[in-house]
């Protein structure tokens, strides 16, 4: 039986595709962007997470653990790696989620049935299913099951990808998802290496051939500062985008610092603390830079619904395609 690593199953976004959705992320990811906010779904495998602000100091996760992994050290819980399974008896014991695991594995179905359970806030807002990450398509065919259900029962469906994949896994899953919600990260290949760990060749031709063969591709640019919303840089990114086939609007994400807590629960160092949030006249200089090549531009990923008046021009190009 397919399982999949869950990190999280989250009702009601309205960020990532159009109308109301369910976003299911799922651990594991070939690129290490220094900015990520998901850090936890990074590795391949799950990892011990431990919040001490919320740890009691009960014992129950130590006394709990079958491979006697957990010790206390200069006042905090400290997890040997070696001997720990990834059980998760130390987080079913932890009344107070001091202590969780990053992801669980689930089946198909436990997916399913999950995501099935706001089926009407889909048919009501026009909304769906969005697989994220982490990179989503590391699991393709427990993906490409799961998408076959949700579209024989006519629920929408949305994929959100760094594209550093083998090109066979966005066409294979093509045929079932409604959306593609593609990361653009950099134009630059050293830039693109020293910032996300991986060059972006790959990245980039697989953009230009999904543009190719699916009409709904939604270019999305986490704007981070200094890295990608530099004049030259993001010009040279907006150059890309305009000889994309049926491209006419980019998504900008501006940075935030949302998931920076999270490096302390993995115990991590996180190097773009000292980034600032709010540059608004950055932001601001790259929007113009968008709508002088002629790019409509979405601020933050909502507004799908404005999306939605050209929905019937996509399904009038799906058609062509
Ligand atoms: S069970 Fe939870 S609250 Fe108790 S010591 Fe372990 S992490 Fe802390
Ligand atoms: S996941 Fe299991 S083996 Fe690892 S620390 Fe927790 S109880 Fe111990």
């Amino acid at each position: 039986m397919l399982e999949a690593n869950i990190t999280n199953i989250q009702h009601f976004n309205v960020h990532d595709g159009p109308g109301i959705r369910t976003v299911v992320f799922y651990q594991g990811c070939p690129l290490r962007c220094k900015w990520c906010q998901n850090p936890e779904t990074i590795s391949k495998k799950e990892r011990v997470m431990q919040d001490m602000r919320l740890c009691i100091r009960c014992g129950a996760c130590i006394e709990a653990c079958p491979n006697a992994a957990i010790s206390y050290q200069d006042g905090a819980l400290y997890t040997d790696t070696d001997r720990c399974c990834l059980c998760g008896k130390c987080e079913d014991e932890c009344c107070t989620k001091a202590r969780t695991l990053s992801s669980r594995k689930k089946t198909i179905d436990e997916v399913y049935r999950e995501v099935m359970k706001d089926e009407i806030v889909y048919r009501k807002s026009g909304g769906g299913i969005t697989i994220s990450g982490g990179e989503p398509l590391l699991y393709l065919e427990f993906n490409r099951e799961l998408f076959r259900c949700l579209k024989a029962e006519g629920i929408g469906t949305a994929v959100e990808t760094a594209g550093y994949v083998p090109w066979e896994y966005l066409r294979d899953i093509a045929e079932d998802t409604d959306t593609f919600l593609f990361d653009f990260k950099a134009d630059d290949c050293d830039k693109h290496k020293f910032w996300t760990g991986v060059e972006n060749g790959r990245i980039k031709e697989n953009l230009i051939r999904l543009t190719e063969i699916h009409p709904n591709v939604v270019v999305r640019i986490p704007l981070i500062p200094t890295v990608n919303d530099t004049e030259e840089e993001f010009t040279a990114m907006m150059e890309f985008v305009c000889r994309l086939k049926r491209i006419n609007s980019v998504h900008i994400l501006p940075f935030h610092q949302f998931g920076a807590g999270k490096y302390d629960l993995l115990g991590e160092p996180y190097e773009l603390g000292s980034f600032k949030e709010d540059n608004d006249a950055r932001v601001q200089a790259c929007v113009e830079i968008a709508k002088k090549r002629g790019l409509k531009v979405n601020l933050g990923g909502t507004g799908f619904a404005e999306d939605k008046k050209t929905e019937s021009k996509i399904r009038e190009r799906k058609k062509d395609v």
